[in-house]
Formats: C-alpha cells, sequence, structure tokens
C-alpha cells in the first residue's frame, strides 16, 4: 500500500519568479525509506517543504493514506532539518518534552529517548552546552518523540565530521528499525543514500521531476564503506554519468564508438 502519493504538476516562487518543481511523481510505501538527490537547486527542499506542509502553495496533490493510520487519523509528520533547532533556553529533555507534555510518562519517554540517541546524563544541559553531534542527536529523539508515520530528513549528517556522521546515521537506523515510519531523506551523498535508503529518487535539474529510481536489497546493516556499497555506487554511475547531475540515461558508449573506430 502506498502511504503517500507525491503529485506535484506545478511549483513555482513569486520573486524571483522561479519553477522549481514540475511533474514530480513519487509513491512511498509504508515504513519504505526513501533517499531524494539530485543537483544542488533543483528542489529537494521545496519539496520536504510541500510535504511537510510548510508549504502550501502549490498545484498538485499530496496524499498521506489515512487506512496506513489508525483509522482516518491524519498522518503524524516529523522533520528533522539541517540544523538542529533546538530551543537554546531549554534543557536537551525540556527540547523533546515540548512536542509532548509535562506528565511524568513524557518526561520518562524523553530520557529514554536521550539515552537511546546515547545522551544519558545530558538531559539537563543546554544546546550551548552540547557539541554540534549532540545537538543533532537530541534533535533525532525529538522527531522520534512523537512516533511519526513520516519522517522527513533534509540532509540530517550534512557539515557533521566522518565519525558523527556515522554515529548518527547508526542511531537513526536503529530508531527507523523499532519504529519502522516511513522516510524521505533529502541527500547530496549517493554512497549514504544506498547505505541507509530502501530505494534512491534522482531528480532532474529545476524544475524538479523525477529521472531515475534505484531500489536498494542489500541487506541491512550496510557498511558505508564496505564494497557492497561502493559496487553500487560505481555501477550506478558508469552506467549514468551524468545521474547526480540531474541527467538521466546517459549510456557509456562502447569502446569502439568512443574511439572513433566504425566497422565499415
Ligand atoms: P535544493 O534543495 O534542491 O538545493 P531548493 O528547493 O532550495 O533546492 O530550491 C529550488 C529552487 O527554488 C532554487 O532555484 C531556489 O533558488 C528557488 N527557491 C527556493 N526557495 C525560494 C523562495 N522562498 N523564493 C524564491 N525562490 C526560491
Amino acid at each position: 500500500m502506498n502511504e503517500v502519493s507525491i503529485r506535484i504538476d506545478r511549483k513555482s516562487y513569486a520573486s524571483p519568479p522561479t519553477l522549481a518543481i514540475e511533474g514530480l511523481h513519487i509513491e512511498v510505501s509504508a515504513s519504505e525509506f526513501v533517499a531524494i538527490l539530485g543537483p544542488s537547486g533543483a528542489g529537494k527542499s521545496t519539496l520536504l517543504n510541500l510535504l511537510s506542509r510548510l508549504d502550501q502553495d502549490y498545484e498538485g496533490s499530496i496524499v498521506f493514506d489515512p487506512d496506513v493510520h489508525a483509522k482516518g487519523a491524519d498522518a503524524k509528520l516529523a522533520f528533522v532539518f539541517q540544523e538542529p533547532r533546538l530551543m537554546p533556553w531549554l534543557t536537551a529533555q525540556q527540547n523533546i518534552t515540548l512536542v509532548l507534555d509535562e506528565s511524568a510518562s513524557s518526561v520518562a519517554a524523553a530520557r529514554a529517548l536521550l539515552a537511546d540517541v546515547e545522551l544519558q546524563g545530558f538531559e539537563d544541559a543546554y544546546p550551548g552546552q552540547l557539541s554540534g553531534g549532540m545537538q543533532r542527536r537530541v534533535a533525532l529523539a525529538r522527531a522520534f518523540a512523537i512516533e511519526p508515520s513520516v519522517l522527513l530528513l533534509d540532509e540530517p549528517f550534512a557539515s557533521l565530521d566522518a565519525p558523527g556522521a556515522q554515529r548518527l546515521r547508526e542511531l537513526l537506523m536503529k530508531l527507523w528499525e523499532r519504529l519502522k515510519p516511513t522516510v524521505i531523506m533529502v541527500t547530496h551523498d549517493l554512497s549514504e543514500a544506498i547505505s541507509l535508503a530502501d530505494r534512491l529518487v534522482f531528480l532532474s535539474a529545476r524544475p524538479a521531476k523525477v529521472v531515475h529510481a534505484e531500489p536498494i536489497t542489500l541487506a541491512r546493516p550496510r557498511d558505508l564503506r564496505g564494497d557492497e556499497v561502493r559496487a553500487l555506487h560505481a555501477g550506478l554511475l558508469d552506467a549514468q554519468p551524468e545521474l547526480l547531475a540531474g541527467v538521466e540515461g546517459a549510456i557509456v558508449q562502447p569502446s569502439n564508438v568512443e574511439h572513433g573506430v566504425s566497422d565499415g
């Protein structure tokens, strides 16, 4: 069953006049982890803003199937941005109970989530007392606190050092495998996308539309720097060298053609 049906006929901005998305269709299954890739400026953040309903000014439809959720209930959406977006005047724990309530059970849930993201002992720390990586982990815990059915991630590992990013990816996968929300993640990093997602969706340059989709069936956990991820990465770009630039199907010429040799 499709949990999210995305059909964006047109999304434009008035000033400066910009057609950001045109004719973009993606169907996402319940509990599927989809990674969206595309060149900078393609319209990926625009797409996430539409999915989150922060921006409702577009032509088309985005349908979250109510049958996938508790009878008729709306999809519960969580959004993790590039920056952690924590309230600086609230502690780590309070940043999480903020999206719940102040009941004893919410406090217990917040503390358990902080332990899940390896922040036991930092419940009462303020964001300014935490490293960038720790702040991201609080943001991740906050996203899972509402037990979302759909989780939107906008470059959640950007600007972290390599070990910090890897740790956060592992924590994301641990929480995802426990709760299995549908995930739609924007990333620039093809290896990262292969190591995490069930399916990669490549967008064209602006106006964004889907140019290629690639299912990833490698068993989990996957090693970002392992042979299988490397082989898939190389295979995809060998077959379609301009895929990350948003150009599909630039099939590599056979070598005799490439070197100008003809059989005539
Ligand atoms: P990406 O996330 O793929 O880098 P964006 O979705 O941020 O791309 O932007 C897509 C296009 O829409 C870009 O040309 C960008 O300049 C334009 N754009 C994004 N937000 C606005 C806005 N609020 N007003 C005008 N143009 C915008």
